[in-house]
Parts: structure tokens; C-alpha cells; sequence
């Protein structure tokens, strides 16, 4: 399998930007076992862009573009490389409708330029972007396959490594093996700087960090001959990155933090309950998704406004009017009511901003809170009971509203996980 990298913008040719997505690509695709013979390069223009795209399938059974999949004028990949191929564009329901969620979330107009992302070329699989609007695909036509993806690093390796990886990791099938492990509770730079070492001197396996929805993934590939002598090559090297990061490690196998946090609950026989203001329900709709959980998991209560903190978990309304909603206090006192309505052995609240503008806190009973500083968005406070101990943690959180209140349950399960064991 040959594959040649195609980079669309000008930016790039001008020597405004690296070209960073090549090299990540090339090195990753070695790893996956496929040969890359050709980097090229061309600006944003649809003519030498079609002539460079027919070049690339002239000599390579694989072309993977970047860039050029955003919404404006200039964005032309997606176009001028269905019309080369001879295919439609078709209006991706589902597409359409994150699009439109994602520009509600955050408070904007959709403008017509960004339904333009929800068409992608007729019969590709889709290539989820969990960083941003503009999806990518995959395109098999006539025993050539062509990947487009989009130009920022943060949206464009997230992508590649969670669903075009694993394509051609089937595709290839015995020579590669691959761990992905989950990080939670350092950040990107402060985990890349612990492992760097173990980067720098690997070159099989390779360690490939990237940051997802707010977590760090590292992928761990070794090239072998076949499933046990994968195993036996990576295993290795887990034990040395696990030395480093301790319990921060959370999974070697790709579990979601729901999976792992459901899993030790049922092992130790823990029945939790959840108290939830910004989430509105996510958590518990996380824990829910875990097959298995109905044995451990009791109740969970919506409590979005004060009222509702007062009249279902029994909030004081002074600790309400004192501190504001979203408050240590309130979180702590939440927790501590929800343990008192439902008796189980765990418990969670979270209460914050999910922005995206700062609001001063809601007001219980209509008497303007002058007291209280507005409170920026994405501050979040989550109260976690186990066995008679309660632990609190205030976080700041960037991001629009889906993803502060989804980081804010990674973070609530998160801190369960690390009082469980
Ligand atoms: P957007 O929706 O942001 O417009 P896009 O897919 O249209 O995304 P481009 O407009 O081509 O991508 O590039 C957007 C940004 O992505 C660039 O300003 C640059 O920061 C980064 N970028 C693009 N191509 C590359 C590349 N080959 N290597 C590294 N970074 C890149
Ligand atoms: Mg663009």
C-alpha cells in the first residue's frame, strides 16, 4: 500500500505555516505499515488542486489531503475533489444537525456556509470531528481511496487516530498492533514532558499522544508479526508509562472513563446516586450508557434551578443566597442532601457555568445577589461522597457548553475513580 500525502493552502506555500499535518501523517502511516512516497503541497486554488489530486492517484493507491474543509470561500477541498472523482455531494442529515447543535451551543448564527460542511461525497464513511464542525470522509472509488481531513492539528490528529488509523489497521491486518491508552488529570504538555524520554527513544513501538474532548490519549503501535507479539512489545512499554503517570493512567485498552469508574463500582458493590445542575443529566446518562450499571446505580436528580435544589434535595436556602449556585458550598451541601435522600454508599453533584456567557447565579427567591461577583463561564464545582468522606474540586473549564459540562463529568467520574482506589 502506497500513500501519498496532498497539504491544500496557501498558507503553506507562502512559508506563513509548517507543514506539521505531513510529517505527523507520514510517521504515523509508517507505523501503520503503509509507505509513503510522495509529499506535495498546492494552495487553494481548484485547478491545481484537481491537477495535483490526479497526479497523487496516478502514482498512489492512498491520497490523504488536509485542510481546505472549513466553511468559507476559499475551502474548496471537499468540492473540487468529489467533482475530479466524478461524485455528488449529498447533505448528511445527521451532520446537518450537529452542525446546527454545535452553532446553538455557542450562542451563534448558523450561516448558510456552514451547511456547506454537512454535504460530503456520496457513499464515503464518515470521519467524526469531536474538535470542531467540519467533518472528514473516507472515499473508495475505483481501488483508490482518498481521505480528506481538515487543516488544524488539534481537530486533524484526533480524527486521524480514531478512525482512519484503525481503517487502515484493519486494512493491514497482521503487522501492526496498538494500545490506546487514557490519560486523565495531567494535561498534554505536562504529560508529553513526564514521557518525552520514552517518545524520543522509541521507534517500535511508537508513542503517539494526542488530546481529545479534553482528555490525552497515547497510542502505542508496534510493528510485529503477529497478536502475541504485539502484546509482548507493548506490554513493556505501558509498565514504563504507567511508572510515570501513576494512577493518572486510567485505561490501557480505550475504555471510556464511564466504563472504568461503572466497572470498579460493581467490583466493589458501590451504589451511587447523582445530583446534577449544568450537566443536566449528562452524568447520569453517562453511567447509564454502561451496560451493567443497574446494579449499582439508584437515583439521579435534575436540580437546574435554585427551587429545585431547595424542593428535591433540600438545599438551604441561605447556603443559596450566601455562596450563589454555583458555589463550593452549594456543591458540598448538595452531595450531603442527596446521601440523606437516597442512602447510598456514593454520591456526585455538580453545579456550574456552562456559559457560554458569565452570569451572575440564578436567584432564589427574585432578591438581586449584589454580593455576588458574576461567575465566569465554565466554573464548575463537583462534590463527591464515598463512605462517609466528602471531597470537593473547583475547576475552570474552556470550551463551548457541550464541552464544559462533558469535561465536567469526566471530572466528576474521574475524582470517584481516584477515592475508589
Ligand atoms: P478551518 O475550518 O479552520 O478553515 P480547514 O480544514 O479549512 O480548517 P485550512 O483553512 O486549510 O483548514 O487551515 C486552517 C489552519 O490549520 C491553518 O491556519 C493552520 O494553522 C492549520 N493547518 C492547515 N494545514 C496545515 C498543515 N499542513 N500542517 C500544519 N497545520 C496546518
Ligand atoms: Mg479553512
Amino acid at each position: 500500500m502506497v500513500a501519498e500525502i496532498l497539504a491544500v493552502g496557501t498558507e503553506l506555500l507562502i512559508g506563513q505555516i509548517t507543514n506539521t499535518n505531513a510529517q505527523y501523517l507520514s510517521k504515523r502511516l509508517n507505523d501503520v505499515g503503509v509507505s509513503v512516497y510522495y509529499h506535495s503541497v498546492v494552495g487553494d486554488n481548484p485547478v491545481r488542486l484537481k491537477e495535483s489530486l490526479k497526479t497523487a492517484l496516478s502514482r498512489a493507491d492512498i491520497v490523504i489531503s488536509t485542510g481546505g474543509m472549513g466553511p468559507t470561500q476559499d475551502d474548496l477541498t471537499k468540492e473540487t475533489v468529489a467533482e475530479t472523482m466524478g461524485l455528488k455531494l449529498v447533505l448528511h442529515p445527521e451532520i446537518y444537525q450537529d452542525i446546527k447543535a454545535f452553532f446553538e451551543r455557542v450562542n451563534r448564527k448558523m450561516m448558510d456556509s456552514n451547511a456547506k460542511q454537512a454535504y460530503i461525497p456520496e457513499n464515503s464513511i464518515i470521519v467524526p470531528n469531536n474538535n470542531g464542525t467540519a467533518p472528514g470522509c473516507i472515499i473508495e472509488k475505483d481501488g483508490k481511496i482518498v481521505i480528506l481531513l481538515p487543516g488544524p492539528p488539534k481537530e486533524m490528529i484526533p480524527m486521524f487516530e480514531e478512525t482512519v488509523f484503525p481503517y487502515f489497521e484493519k486494512m493491514t491486518g497482521q503487522t501492526i498492533g496498538s494500545k490506546m491508552l487514557k490519560v486523565f488529570g495531567v494535561g498534554e504538555s505536562e504529560m508529553e514532558m513526564k514521557i518525552i524520554d520514552l517518545i524520543k527513544a522509541q521507534s517500535n513501538p511508537t508513542i503517539a499522544p494526542y488530546v481529545n474532548m479534553g482528555e490525552v490519549v497515547v497510542r502505542v503501535t508496534a510493528r510485529c508479526r503477529d497478536a502475541n507479539e504485539a502484546e509482548s512489545m507493548i506490554c513493556p512499554v505501558i509498565d514504563k508509562i504507567r511508572e510515570r503517570l501513576g494512577t493518572d493512567l486510567y485505561s490501557i485498552n480505550g475504555e471510556t472513563m464511564e466504563e472504568v469508574v461503572v466497572r470498579l463500582i460493581i467490583e466493589k458493590n458501590i451504589s451511587i446516586s447523582v445530583a446534577e445542575s449544568c450537566t443536566g443529566g449528562m452524568l447520569a446518562a453517562k453511567l447509564v450508557n454502561v451496560p451493567g450499571v443497574s446494579k449499582v446505580f439508584e437515583k439521579g436528580f435534575i436540580t437546574y434551578s435554585n427551587s429545585a435544589k431547595i424542593d428535591m434535595l433540600g438545599v438551604s436556602p441561605d447556603t443559596l443566597e450566601t455562596y450563589g449556585a454555583v458555589s463550593r458550598e452549594t456543591a458540598i451541601e448538595m452531595v450531603n442532601c442527596l446521601i440523606k435522600k437516597t442512602g447510598t454508599r456514593a454520591g456526585i453533584s455538580i453545579t456550574g457555568m456552562a456559559g457560554p456567557n458569565n452570569m451572575t447565579d440564578p436567584v432564589p427567591c427574585s432578591t438581586a445577589l449584589s454580593h455576588i461577583p458574576d461567575k465566569p463561564a465554565g466554573l464548575v464545582y463537583i462534590a463527591v461522597y464515598l463512605d462517609g468522606k466528602t471531597e470537593c474540586i473547583e475547576l475552570k473549564l474552556n470550551g463551548d457548553r457541550e464541552r464544559v459540562r462533558h469535561v465536567a463529568c469526566l471530572n466528576a467520574l474521574n475524582l470517584l475513580r481516584k477515592m475508589m482506589i
